[in-house]
């Protein structure tokens, strides 16, 4: 891509790539030389930039740091066998971003200086880009509020800014899941539907007493009754009933809109399964999983792509779920998406970049 914007670039003169152990990645632990970063202020952003990855100076008052007025993305780049660098479906992440900005007073980042900054940055940090099957760069685009100042309102400053990091997969294994009836991630009017950092910092608490009890995973409810089965804690949630696969809408604003959830329902319709978004009841698949009608249950979401979930706690009774064959839907969906993803076959929904 040909940039037309003006972007500083300082490069690094200790780069950490020959440090790195790309062997042994966790995930978000090792992160690229660089960052971009793009300021507003004034009603516009600008001062556009490339800097060695560093700590931010912060004044103890900044508006983030009290009020979480900030949001992110999370998306990745590939590298095919030629050693390209390819994006997946990043215009659906830059338009996510600004969805989320809009409810959160944060003002919308001009698509050419995120996809132009995105470009530059992953030029220059090319190497970090791991070249494995199963490995990507993970990119972490987020705007923050940067007004020193205690009252509570938009600020009139923000902070836009991109780093990276090479990672491996982000579940090894299956998950276990727990159905969540008591607290809530997000309620009709509220902020569910945007990638807010608060709406994942209200759901560290009931996530960590599901983890104490051994699950790795929440399944949200709806707020109002608890009945409905929204999504999982940074995944979509996806189920197979007889030959339907069934994942919640997105019309109530609650649940985050997937990209990896739009796509797979995308090629689900392409292999032919019924598809239906509405809501699955708690009852329902506490039904599913006795009867034996539920084939597969599984998250999707950057990270993971699908994380398979392999026990589901439905009113405190564990319900396991036996290892699907490679032909099942979830197992062959990964495999598209992969093939996709790295190249590996032909772009027909021009989801690569
Ligand atoms: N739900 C939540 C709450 C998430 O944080 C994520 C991760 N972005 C997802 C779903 C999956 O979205 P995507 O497929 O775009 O990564």
């Amino acid at each position: 891509m040909k940039t037309t914007l003006q972007i500083e670039i300082s490069k690094t003169t200790q780069s950490k790539l020959a440090a790195t152990d790309f062997d042994n990645l966790v995930f978000g632990k090792s992160i690229s030389d660089h960052m971009f970063i793009a300021d507003y202020k004034n009603g516009e952003w600008s001062d556009l930039r490339i800097e060695p990855y560093q700590p931010l100076m912060l004044d103890p008052g900044n508006a983030t740091l009290h009020y979480g007025q900030s949001i992110f993305e999370g998306m990745k780049a590939y590298k095919n066998e030629a050693g390209e660098i390819l994006l997946f479906r990043a215009d659906a992440n830059q338009k996510r971003l600004n969805e989320s900005a809009v409810r959160m007073c944060i003002p919308e980042l001009p698509e050419e200086i995120f996809m132009e900054g995105l470009m530059t940055l992953l030029d220059l940090d090319r190497d970090w880009i791991p070249n494995k099957p199963g490995y990507s760069l993970y990119i972490r685009p987020f705007i923050f509020a940067m007004d020193n100042y205690l009252g509570v309102r938009p600020s009139e400053t923000y902070r836009f800014m991109i780093f990276t990091c090479p990672v491996g997969h982000y579940y090894a294994k299956p998950v276990s899941v727990k159905v969540e009836q008591k607290y809530t991630r997000a309620a009709e009017g509220g902020t569910g539907f945007a990638k807010a950092a608060g709406n994942y910092a209200g759901s560290l608490y009931p996530a960590l007493l599901a983890q104490k009890n051994g699950y790795d995973q929440l399944l949200w409810t709806d707020a109002k009754t608890h009945e409905n089965i929204e999504e999982s804690g940074t995944m979509n949630v996806m189920f197979m009933i007889n030959d339907t696969l069934i994942t919640a809408p997105t019309h109530t604003g609650t649940i985050l809109k997937g990209i990896t959830r739009d796509s797979v329902l995308h090629l689900a319709k392409e292999m032919g399964y019924v598809v239906e978004e509405r809501f699955l009841k708690v009852a329902e698949l506490e039904a599913a999983l006795k009867n034996g009608s539920l084939q597969e249950a599984f998250g999707t979401g950057t990270a993971a792509t699908i994380a398979h979930i392999s026990k589901i706690n439905v009113n405190g009774t564990d319900f396991e779920l036996p290892e699907k064959p490679d032909y099942a839907f979830s197992h062959q969906v990964l495999k598209k998406l992969d093939d996709i993803k790295y190249g590996r076959t032909e772009d027909k929904r021009g989801w690569i970049m």
